[in-house]
Formats: C-alpha cells, structure tokens, sequence
C-alpha cells in the first residue's frame, strides 16, 4: 500500500511548538513530556511514538554547545570565583535543559509521524493494536 508522502519540516515544527503534527491544531502533550495518546482536534493516534532517548541526547547536545560558550567568555571577561560560576550557571543549565526538552521531544515525536515510523499511519506495525505484526527478532 502507498502511502502519502508526509512533509518533515512542518511536521517537526508543529511537533516543537507542542501541537500535533498531523493537524498543527491539537495538543501534542498531556502534561509535561506527557504525550497524548490522541490528538484532541484531528483524532491521530499520537501514542506510537517512540522518542526513547533522543530528546535527552539532543537536548544535552544543544545546551553544552550553547552554555559551554558562555561559560567560558563568563570566565574570561571576569575571571569570578566557581561559587559564582555554579550559582549562576547551575540553576541556568537545569533551566535551559527543561525548557529545551519539551521542544526538542516534539519535534522527534513530529519527526516520527512524517516519516510513518513505529506505527504512525499503519496498524499492521503498532504492537500496541491488536493484531499487530511481532517484530521478527
Ligand atoms: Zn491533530
């Protein structure tokens, strides 16, 4: 069966702004990092995601190269004393770690459903459905 092609790119920015990717009108999210099983405006089944560990690994990835930057200039133009280094840049690397990861997961999840994987757009792929075709290890 052919499917149609998805677009990545809106479908991940849909993904990153927390709507779904499919409709770009419904929440992505349940609660925090919570994603829905359905979207509540289209009805697409959200719950075949499998973001596992790439928001972490990319939200990591995007904080060191942004912080360690700062950290360093900080350190240079100033020269302050590491109580000064932990109580700035400590609550500010938790912060900008929490606030990346929500984005950064919904545009994995978006990411996903463009490119049909893990069962988004075919039941015969989802272990979760009933039916579904087992993973021939
Ligand atoms: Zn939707």
């Amino acid at each position: 069966m052919k499917q149609d092609k998805r677009k990545i790119l809106p479908a991940m920015l849909y993904g990153a702004l927390g709507r779904c990717p499919s409709c770009g009108k419904g929440h992505l999210f349940a609660r925090y990092l919570k994603v829905s099983d359905h979207c509540d405006h289209c009805g697409e089944a959200l719950h075949h995601h499998r973001a596992d560990d790439a928001p972490p690994y990319f939200t990591i990835f995007v904080a060191g190269h942004l912080l360690v930057p700062m950290i360093l200039a900080f350190e240079v133009a100033y020269k302050p004393s590491l109580w000064l280094h932990a109580a700035v840049f400590g609550p500010l690397t938790i912060a900008m770690c929490l606030a990346l990861l929500v984005p950064i997961k919904g545009a994995i999840v978006g990411l996903q459903w463009a490119n049909y994987m893990h069962g988004f757009g075919n039941p015969d792929e989802d272990p979760a459905e009933p039916g579904a075709i087992e993973p021939n290890w």
